[in-house]
């Protein structure tokens, strides 16, 4: 099947995204590759919850307090000039785990402004102590306990879908090593009790620039993808543009839908 949406967009309002990061050149974007909905999901922490303090990533996770809700509120008026015939867009975010509170960056009343919230696993750059690099299993443990500390959240049935799950970002190695260290079984517990949340499964285009089908279904996460779709998940896919340069290889979703055999049903409501 062709895949006719992209939830995971950033603009410039994400300061890890560039300045061609915008509403008008994703649109461009959209009309090109035949894309319907557009979900825009920049980085988010909930001003009404405690920023970790000393925390000992070494990564600038105090930035999050300078995304409150009024910074990312000015995508909603860009959003409402959007007129385009056949092209709908949706205001989500993408959330942190919470590692002092065993949460999520949301509070559940916030969480009801947005039209769907992802939550990434897999910010092990940001939100993991950088002990827990080595050995690598203390890496794919943390993975897990956000995972299961998102499931276990008050506010999880707000969220939309687990952004790119287990593909460790920025880790100081190859972090496809990772996803060798669990074994299907651990994988199936938690894909069941995602799929029995409702919570989709993010497919996320960002690692696959350059990689042939046969590439892609030899990969590490392909296991993974068809794992989550026995468990019965749903998914979600997105590009995790942060520039204009994201969407040239957008294809791979429809690729990768048809290797697993996605047929519409696969895909969550909202996306359809
Ligand atoms: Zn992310
Ligand atoms: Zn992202």
């Amino acid at each position: 099947m062709k895949i006719t949406h992209d939830f995971h967009i950033h603009t410039s309002l994400s300061y890890c995204a560039n300045e061609t990061a915008t509403v008008d050149n994703y649109i461009e974007h959209a009309k090109r590759l035949g894309l319907k909905k557009l979900g825009f999901a920049n980085h988010f922490w909930d001003e009404n919850i405690a920023i970790p303090e000393n925390n000992e990533t070494g990564y600038e996770i105090t930035g999050y307090k300078y995304y409150p809700q009024s910074h990312l509120a000015k995508l909603k008026p860009e959003l409402q000039k959007v007129k385009d015939a056949g092209i709908q867009v949706f205001y989500g975010c993408e959330v942190e785990y919470d590692l002092p509170h065993r949460g999520v960056s949301i509070t559940e009343a916030v969480a009801e402004t947005f039209d769907f919230i992802l939550m990434p696993n897999s910010h092990t750059h940001m939100t993991m102590p950088t002990e827990l690099y080595h050995p690598y299993e203390k890496h794919v443990d943390f993975m897990f306990q956000a995972y299961e500390d998102t499931l276990k959240s008050p506010v999880s049935r707000y969220i939309t879908a687990m952004a790119h799950p287990f593909m460790a970002v920025c880790a100081p190695y190859d972090r496809d090593l990772l996803y060798g260290l669990i074994p299907d079984d651990r994988f199936r517990r938690l894909f069941d009790a995602t799929a029995k949340k409702g919570i989709a499964f993010e497919i996320n285009t960002a690692d696959m620039e350059g990689k042939t089908p046969e590439e892609i279904e030899d990969g590490p996460s392909f296991r993974m993808f068809r794992l989550a779709k026995e468990c019965g998940c749903q998914f979600l896919f997105g590009s995790d543009a942060h520039s204009n340069l994201s969407h040239n290889f957008y294809e791979n979703a429809s690729i990768v839908a048809n290797l697993l055999g996605l047929t519409e049903k696969d895909i969550l409501e909202i996306a359809r």
